[in-house]
């Protein structure tokens, strides 16, 4: 795979798990910050609500039992018949009707069944007496229920029948020397009430208040209110159940709820995340020792979060991540895929003998430093290969020579002198030119051989050819035709100076003396000269001067003898 494949594959892979990891961590990072955020705001919300719905509560309840402990009401519990001590219990009951909130209140006394009520609007001041009750009347049944709970004060939302309202009742039992003398207290419109607490409106905030049995006692939705609690059994009540399906988040709101009433820790607050009408809800649980109540404040998560929208910073993020790949590849291109490039093809072009390579120039680092090596390599290269063509060719120049100059006398040997014969007689035909040629042999060269030595006999044969070679024009081709024979072409030469070339040679060879070591010798050749009149081939021409040259050898040798039996 190419390099910039890789790099490309790589870079991509990269992209794709920076682009992951920075997303989780990214929602990662949001959810924490929301699930802190939601728990602390959870935390103040349910204080508030608690706060909010106890404070007037609290006071009505404060009155309430501090109306228990007239001793006007206690004395009335004892003795109802007894007229003035009722005119004196009716006296403060009065007062304490101005004092509660509702402008209302009540009194039920359990040695009489006797039920007393005055409202805000006054209509029983001539007579609060209103009933009687029974513990056979299902209405009545709270009454009773109190009695026997025992506890000191109930808060019970009770819809009076008689009275045709719905209350937020608060019963506070009216005690003396442990015994149970009735039930005072006064009620609050639950609408009202409604409206000041758990009925103000916050977007994705739902508030509940539940007892310990954890029936809805108070709900901005008054169906789910479990009125009159305290008359039924609690397999009646409407319980919190209702509004979560999920029973293991049922009994760990159980636990928590178990956890906070045992501690009783003042402001403190769990919290725990419910599925609730299908949306996830962080849902805050205080315990109300004031009443025996929960609060239960549910939390849509959507409005919790703290932090929504920002969804294009991660997008930022990963675009930026990609603007610095994008740079770093332009850098990585230019510092060394290209260079890398660059020098694949410088290689390339070398291996076909183009040493005119373009190379990379850029920058000092290793790249340059590479190319610069390569650049030395390639003038390396390019000498060696320069050096080996020039020895090739030299050696084949030498061996081309070898092939037709005699390495003893340095003259061309019998093929060179062919190739420049057969050049020669085929130009002379073209040309209509003269062409001589001269075939010369040593004479009774045998004997010098075997007299002088053969050492002596090459040196003779050196100097013969000297002589050739001095007496040759420029043009004129000299070879050693055989052992002890030479050859001289003369072209455009008429037979009168070949025949003077001839005779000069000859006088000159006969005039030569060979030293050699103490002794010196002289020898002679005989010479055949043929000049043709008209073109000839080139063994034809050859017949003619072998033949001419024995003639002169058969005229005794020494001598020139021509075809045309001219004598030179
Ligand atoms: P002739 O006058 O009839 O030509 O007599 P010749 O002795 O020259 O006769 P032949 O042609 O039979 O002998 C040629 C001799 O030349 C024989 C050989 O020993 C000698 N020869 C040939 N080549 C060389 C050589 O390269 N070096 C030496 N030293 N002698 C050579
Ligand atoms: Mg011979
Ligand atoms: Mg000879």
């Amino acid at each position: 795979m190419k390099l910039n494949t890789r790099f490309l594959l790589l870079r991509v892979a990269i992209f794709v798990m920076f682009a992951l990891l920075s997303w989780l961590s990214f929602n990662m990072m949001l959810n924490a910050i929301n699930e802190q955020w939601g728990k602390e705001f959870a935390q103040r919300q349910v204080l508030f609500d608690k706060y909010r719905t106890l404070s007037p509560l609290i006071r009505e309840i404060r009155l309430a039992r501090q109306m228990a402990t007239e001793p006007a009401l206690l004395e009335i519990a004892q003795d109802e018949r007894n007229a003035a001590v009722r005119s004196r219990a009716i006296a403060v009951m009065e007062q304490y009707r101005f004092n509660f909130r509702d402008h209302s209140y009540f009194a039920a006394f359990s040695r009489s069944n006797n039920y007393y009520f005055n409202d805000a609007s006054g209509k029983y001041s001539r007579n609060q007496y209103r009933y009687t009750l029974s513990p056979h009347q299902q209405n009545d049944a709270w009454f009773y229920a109190t009695l026997i709970d025992g506890k000191e004060c109930q808060i019970n939302l009770d819809p009076d029948v008689h009275l045709g309202l719905v209350k937020v009742w608060i019963n506070v039992l009216l005690k003396k020397n442990n015994e149970v003398l009735g039930v005072v207290g006064t009620g609050i419109d639950l609408t009202e009430f409604l409206k000041e607490s758990v009925g103000i409106e916050q977007p994705g905030v739902h508030n509940f208040f539940v007892d310990e049995n954890f029936a809805i006692q108070l709900s901005s939705d008054p169906k789910l209110i479990d009125y009159a609690s305290l008359a039924k059994d609690e397999s009646e009540r409407l319980k919190v159940d209702v509004l979560f399906s999920n029973q293991t988040e049922m009994s760990h709101l159980r636990e928590l709820a178990t956890q906070l009433s045992q501690r009783a820790v003042p402001g403190q607050v769990s919290t725990m995340w419910v599925d609730f009408r299908g949306e996830r809800n962080l849902l805050g649980i205080a315990y109300l020792p004031e009443v025996g109540w929960y609060d239960l404040t549910l939390m849509n998560e959507k409005s919790l979060a703290a932090i929504h929208g920002f969804v294009w910073l991660p997008l930022v993020f990963g675009f930026l991540f990609l603007i610095a790949l994008l740079i770093l590849n332009f850098f990585l291109q230019r510092w060394v895929l290209k260079p890398i490039g660059q020098l694949q093809r410088a290689t390339e072009d070398i291996q076909h003998g183009i040493y005119d390579v373009k190379l990379p120039t850029m920058g000092k680092g290793e790249v340059a430093a590479l190319a610069d090596s390569f650049r030395h390599m390639v003038s390396v290269v390019q000498k060696t290969n320069h050096d080996l063509e020039q020895k090739v060719k030299d050696r084949t120049q030498d061996l081309q020579r070898l092939t037709e100059v005699d390495p003893l006398t340095e003259l061309l040997n019998r093929r060179g002198m062919m190739e420049r014969f057969a050049h020669e007689v085929s130009r002379q035909t073209r040309q209509s030119g003269s062409l001589g040629i001269l075939l010369f042999d040593l004479d009774h060269f045998k004997n010098v051989n075997d007299t002088y030595g053969h050492a002596a006999g090459d040196i003779a044969l050196c100097a013969t050819a000297n002589i050739l070679r001095s007496n040759k024009r420029s043009y004129d081709h000299a070879g050693r035709w055989g052992g002890e024979e030479f050859l001289l072409l003369l072209p455009n030469c008429n037979e009168q100076d070949l025949l003077l070339i001839a005779e000069r040679i000859r006088i000159e060879v006969a005039a030569l003396t060979i030293q050699t070591g103490q002794r010196s010798f002289s020898f002679t050749v005989s010479i055949g000269a043929h000049h043709p009149n008209s073109p000839q081939t080139l063994d034809g021409m050859l017949q003619q001067v072998d033949a001419a040259l024995y003639a002169a050898k058969d005229a005794g040798r020494n001598c020139v003898r021509s075809s045309t039996n001219k004598v030179g």
